[in-house]
């Protein structure tokens, strides 16, 4: 007869506080052999002996305990518990395939039960013109009310301040603040979740008969889920080629039979036109999750997947984990979008975990893009998942023609300007016929920081390795570790007096199109003009409703609603995301350039798109005009190969951090030795980070590649069995398998 381990460490009910520590039970002789790890068990638990449930974490045959205290495990929890058991199943397979502890994994996995009050974010709205604000501030100057001045003074400069940073770092009181709305100087809005659509909306989507590409992919999908063999499917097709109708389809399909949808966005992708579609056909069977949510509400959310009442959720990566008891399909749109992987440890992708509950669930993965991720074209390829091509517009239309424009010929000319003569034409053409423009600077720029035109260095912060920005008040924020600091008068470096906030790039842009255009009107799309809830999508509706005529922004505008009246798309210097040094600048750039000249032409009128660009021959910006893939997938997956890269071959980023740069740096140096001995190549560094500073500890990284992932999960036991016993003085290590960017 077998033996059984004799001991097992549970751990007890999923709640925050207790995850952390498994406990030993003794397992009786007869469920010896029965409990495996990941059984779900009942145990006595605490003084009384309260009979609670938990789940087995590991079998043992010794136990250190004296054997009084150790409690017997009472039994198997009854019943099938499908949804509780794939969490465990698919945390564990988190924890082994990107490190970190297990119950790191299952707190990315597990709905927190917390009882906290659903958080309300705040904003304060000046409501007072800013005359009269300035005469309230100058008498609170006089009565030495210094909070209220301070906050008054905010106001004048900012029209919106979320009520957070009023209170934190303005250190101004709630009273304060509430006398300032008293006397009716601004308001207070709070935010709201995603609005249900009102009936008349919902009534408005029209009723539409697949075209013959879209009913190959729906009945493809289909047959082989009735046939119970659902397996990973990727739709390549371009925007508006109708992928989303294929996706209510398949998710109708899978309602029918009773089983729920997960069906994953990147947050800002998610539209109103979209929801709009989903609350159509399915009515209040339909949930949406948002980051923004308290955990209180997203567990709530939950409860009612539990429950069953509801079949689809709507959501970003964190969906995933939704506790549906029967999940028959997982569709994830913009599947090649970087926020599908975590940031935080542990640093899962989203697409490898939903194929993971996919296998588990007999489900089928249904990703779309128009511009696929190298990893799931690659495989599509080697025939691991099947590839379906859309490749026209389903409501007619068609792709705006585009133009590449050498600026460098431009400048030979003598223009200047940061826009082409050729743009420049198309543009007066398209204000004279009454059309929409957007124009697109794929960077995000340096707005806000303090830059010295002596020396030419931005203020950093002490603590971190990155610029602070200027904020209200005269004062310096870090984004990274939030530290303040006076606005200084001279330059940290130099001493210059020289000092001067960096405009955005797309502020710039929309100065010069204004002096150029007095009458037109303009709107502008960035992170500055978005920092409060819900401005981004009152910039799209107002543009969509034709309040303005350009739409100038970074890559937020390349998303989301259609605009059927824009003929002209420019996009000003693609080079800017080339020039990032990092192995999927290409890639990043192909991406935005095919979006963004997607963009143009998606009404009855044809579109053009102008790329502007130093690198005409570049194959990113020449594949990304001819808006062909396949070519580009080509170049860049040659690259792939002969630079070693994923998906070529796995890689491996280790991170440690330290207070300390010289003992971080020698550990990291010791720690590459010991990877070399067990006999890894391919390793480079250790290297100081990109961001070599955070909060005052120096972060430095290496990395490992490898084409056999199973390598390099064991060079990340080998790391963490190495650094159990040396890591000390505060020193931690971080692991990222596939990194999305060098780090
Ligand atoms: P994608 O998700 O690929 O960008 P959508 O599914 O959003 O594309 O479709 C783009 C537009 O075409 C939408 O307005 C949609 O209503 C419409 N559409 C989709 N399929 C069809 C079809 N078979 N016939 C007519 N219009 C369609
Ligand atoms: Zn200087
Ligand atoms: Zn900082």
């Amino acid at each position: 007869m077998i033996q059984g381990s004799m001991f097992a460490d549970v751990i007890i009910d999923i709640s925050i506080d207790k995850l952390d520590r498994p406990f030993t039970y003794r397992i009786p002789d007869r469920l010896s052999g029965i409990i495996c790890v990941g059984s779900r068990v009942r145990i006595p638990f605490g003084g009384g002996n309260k009979e609670k449930k938990g789940y087995v974490t590991a079998l043992k045959d010794r136990c250190d305990l004296e054997d009084s205290k150790i409690k017997d495990i009472l039994g198997l929890v009854d019943g099938s518990i499908s949804a509780e058991e794939r969490s465990f199943e698919i945390a564990a397979y988190i924890k082994d395939t990107y490190g970190g502890t297990l119950s790191q994994a299952l707190k990315a996995v597990i709905p927190v039960k917390a009882k906290v009050k659903p958080v309300e974010h705040k904003t304060l709205v000046r409501k007072m013109p800013v005359d009269e604000l300035k005469a309230l501030a100058d008498e609170a100057f006089r009565l030495k009310r210094t909070a209220k001045e301070r906050l008054l003074r905010a106001l004048i400069e900012d029209e919106r301040i979320p009520v957070s940073f009023v209170t934190r770092q303005l250190n101004v009181s709630g009273s304060t603040v509430n006398s300032i709305i008293k006397c009716g100087a601004a308001t207070l809005e709070s935010d709201t979740e995603y609005r249900k659509p009102t009936v008349s909306e919902i009534q408005n989507s029209k009723s539409i008969s697949l075209n013959s590409e879209q009913e190959t992919v729906v009945n493809a999908i289909g047959e082989d889920m009735d046939a119970g063999k659902a397996g990973t499917y990727l739709i390549h097709g371009i925007t508006g080629s109708g992928k989303t109708e294929v996706y209510l389809r398949l998710a109708e399909k899978t309602v029918l039979n009773k089983k729920q949808v997960i069906f994953l966005i990147p947050e800002i992708a998610l539209t109103y036109q979209t929801l709009a579609r989903f609350y159509s056909k399915f009515g209040d069977r339909v949930s949406v999750l948002n980051s923004s949510m308290s955990s209180g509400e997203k567990f709530d959310q939950c409860e009612r997947a539990k429950a069953g009442d509801i079949d689809i959720i709507i959501g970003p990566r964190s969906a995933l984990f939704t506790p549906f008891n029967d999940i028959g399909l997982i569709i994830m749109d913009e599947e090649h979008e970087p926020s599908y992987k975590s940031e935080n440890t542990p640093k899962y992708h989203a697409r490898e975990v939903a194929r993971k509950i996919c296998e588990l669930s007999g489900a089928a993965l249904v990703m779309g893009s128009a511009t696929p991720s190298l990893e799931s074209y690659y495989r599509a390829e080697r025939g691991d998942i099947r590839l379906f091509e859309l490749k026209e517009r389903a409501s007619g239309g068609s792709l705006p023609q585009t133009e590449i424009i050498d600026l460098r010929a431009e400048l030979t000319s003598g223009n200047r300007s940061m826009f082409s003569r050729r743009l420049k034409t198309l543009m007066d053409e398209a204000i004279t016929s009454g059309d929409q423009i957007m124009l697109f600077l794929n960077r995000r720029g340096f707005s806000g920081q303090l830059s010295c035109r002596e020396c030419g260095k931005v203020v950093k912060c002490t603590h971190c390795d990155v610029p602070m920005s200027v904020h209200t008040g005269n004062k310096l924020i870090c984004h990274y570790c939030g530290d303040t600091a006076p606005k200084p008068s001279l330059c940290p470096s130099c001493g210059s007096k020289y000092l001067a906030a960096i405009k955005a790039g797309t502020e710039a842009v929309e100065e010069r199109i204004n002096k150029m255009y007095p009458n037109v009107k303009t709107l502008r799309m960035d992170k500055d003009t978005t920092s409060a809830k819900g401005s981004y999508d009152k910039i799209l509706s107002s543009f969509a409703e034709g309040e303005a005529q350009i739409l100038i922004g970074t890559q937020m505008i390349v998303k989301g609603h259609d605009f059927p009246n824009v003929t002209l798309v420019g996009i000003l210097a693609a080079d800017l995301s080339l020039g990032v040094p990092d192995y999927r600048a290409s890639e990043r750039t192909f991406q935005l350039l095919t979006q963004a000249c997607g963009r143009a032409g998606r009404g009855e009128k044809p579109g053009y798109s102008i790329i502007q660009t130093y690198q005409p021959e570049h194959y990113a910006i020449l594949t990304s005009a001819a808006q062909d893939y396949k070519k580009f997938y080509d170049e860049e997956m040659a690259y792939r190969e002969t630079a070693g890269y994923p998906p070529a071959v796995h890689m491996l980023a280790i991170q440690l951090f330290g207070p300390d740069e010289k003992k971080t740096s020698s550990l990291a140096l010791e720690l590459s030795d010991v990877i070399k001995s067990k006999g890894a190549n391919r390793i480079l560094g250790p290297a100081p980070a990109n961001i070599g500073k955070v909060m005052d500890y120096y972060r430095f990284v290496i990395y490992i590649k490898n084409a056999d992932m199973d390598e390099l999960t064991s060079v990340r036991n080998v790391c963490e069995e190495f650094l159990t016993n040396k890591i000390m003085n505060q020193m931690y290590v971080q692991f990222d398998l596939d990194p999305l960017n060098l780090i």
